[in-house]
């Protein structure tokens, strides 16, 4: 059984580039009439740092509709989500422009005090923007999808009642940052775990919920929508940095997320559909498939909307994840039951 849950990371450019209007606001409008159209809903992981920080500094005037948006969404059934990048916190707006503070970029290497502060001044921040004084997300992405070293912002997330997380792509590969979610390929559509992300252990806290990736062959990567290579070689600011992002690239195969912004309608379709024959082979399985999708990377709202056509006519449903959180919990506590029962029993 397919189930199809849409994520929308909701940010502007990583080095704090682009207008909120265009990167947030607008494409967040087009995407939520589409949905409602199909009456589904996305899960939107809204960037708390950046959103804080524009407000505080004053230096874009659409903050009040974003935070407004955020509120409505949150209001009509989709799900607010935790997404951070916390290289936002220290960061100083000069002369037009938004310095940030990349020592911070990811959470999880962080000093523990610090990641503590951090999660707590995002929850406070997304309490205040939807006006709900009590509320915890369910879900939580992390920052250019860095949940590694996973163990202590993991801990302290948990303390807080975040309990999906939905940061790996499966084979994702980033010399620069040390991720590494190739050991999560032996890995299914979904997977409990504690201390490291890309270990399933039946006992754990969490459950992960990956984005969905099908390796490629390099040839397959860039397409007229997606972002070029040399855009990401781009992003390198030195030449150890650009060396890494080359060693990235040298494998035979390549993670390609189901993202819906970047992607063609083909493209789209054809992943899926190789789920569909997959799941009639093996039709007993729960194959929750996460799309990703960013309002910075909207350029083509007619393919999202014909993307959800699809599914409608192949009877896939759309779901967030709290949609699906009750039937994983009740799927992973089973299969904790049934290894349990092959444990043999030391007595006999
Ligand atoms: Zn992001």
């Amino acid at each position: 059984m397919i189930e199809c849950v849409f994520t929308l990371d909701y940010e502007i450019y990583g080095n704090g580039a682009g207008t909120l209007k265009d990167l947030v606001y607008e494409p967040g409008e087009r995407l939520r009439d589409i949905f409602r159209k199909w009456k589904a809903r996305f899960v939107n992981f809204v960037e708390l740092a950046e959103f804080e920080k524009i407000e505080e500094c004053g230096t874009d005037r659409t903050i009040d509709l974003v935070k407004q948006q955020i509120r409505e969404l949150s209001l009509d059934g989709f799900e607010t989500a935790m997404h951070l990048h916390p290289q936002w916190y220290n960061a100083v707006y000069d002369r037009g422009r938004w310095q940030l503070d990349y020592s911070e970029y990811n959470l999880c290497t962080l000093p523990l005090p610090r990641i503590a502060q951090i999660v707590d001044r995002a929850l406070s921040y997304l309490r205040h923007v939807t006006n709900r004084p009590g509320f915890t997300p369910l879900s939580f992405r992390a920052g250019n999808w860095l949940f590694q070293p996973t163990e202590a912002a993991a801990n302290i997330l948990a303390g807080k009642g975040v309990k999906i997380d939905s940061s790996v792509f499966k084979g994702g590969l980033q010399h620069n940052n040390t991720l590494d979610y190739r050991r999560a390929l032996k890995n299914g559509y979904y997977w409990r775990f504690d201390s490291d992300v890309n270990q399933q252990v039946s006992s754990g806290r969490w459950i992960e919920v990956p984005i969905y990736t099908e390796m490629v062959p390099f040839w397959r990567m860039p397409t007229s929508k997606r972002l070029s290579l040399s855009n990401s070689f781009g992003a390198a600011r030195t030449a150890k940095q650009r060396l890494n992002r080359a060693l990235d690239f040298l494998r035979p195969r390549y993670p390609l997320k189901l993202d819906f912004c970047r992607m063609t309608l083909k493209e789209l379709t054809s992943m899926v559909d190789r789920v569909i024959r997959e799941d009639s082979a093996e039709p007993g399985l729960h194959r929750p498939l996460v799309a990703i999708g960013h309002t910075k990377d909207l350029s083509d709202p007619q393919t999202v909307d014909a993307f959800l056509a699809f599914l409608r006519s192949r009877e896939i449903t759309i779901s967030t994840f709290q949609d699906i959180y009750p039937k994983l919990l009740r799927e992973t506590e089973c299969a904790q039951a049934s290894n349990a029962a092959r444990i043999p029993n030391p007595a006999k």
